[in-house]
């Protein structure tokens, strides 16, 4: 499994190329604003290396877990204190738009359940 895919655009905001709105980074993680926020907080949380769905970042426990804590550590800095939703859109059908892995930290609503 290669490091980085170079026409993978959040393999590019690891890399610089495509500037974010970074909030926290980790060893392993980087965390930046959603660019079309679903609520007034909206942040993503991916692994710095090119893996393409939560799935497979499972295959990894210690990259999967630096992205847990970093997303945990986000909504501690937005004030999410009571409340946030933790997403990953896993496949096309689920919704995944974007093919490096990520987490969606979403807050500062009230959620409805079931989600759509
Ligand atoms: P998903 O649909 O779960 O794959 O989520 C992909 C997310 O990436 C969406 O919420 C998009 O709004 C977000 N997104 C797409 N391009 C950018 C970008 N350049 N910077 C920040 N977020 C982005
Ligand atoms: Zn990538």
């Amino acid at each position: 499994m290669s490091e980085t895919s170079p026409d993978c655009l959040f393999c590019r905001i690891v890399g610089g190329d495509v500037p974010a709105d970074v909030v926290a980074e980790s060893e392993h993680s980087l965390a930046f604003r959603d660019i079309e926020p679903q609520a007034p907080t909206h942040c993503l949380v991916i692994p710095r290396r090119h893996v393409a769905t939560v799935g497979e970042l499972a295959d990894h426990p210690d990259e999967l877990t630096d992205a847990v804590v970093l997303a945990a550590a986000v909504a501690a800095q937005e004030g999410l204190d009571d409340g946030y939703r933790l997403v990953a859109n896993t496949g096309a059908r689920a919704h995944q738009t974007v093919f490096h892995a990520h987490l969606h930290v979403l807050g500062g609503r009230d959620m409805t359940w079931p989600p759509g």
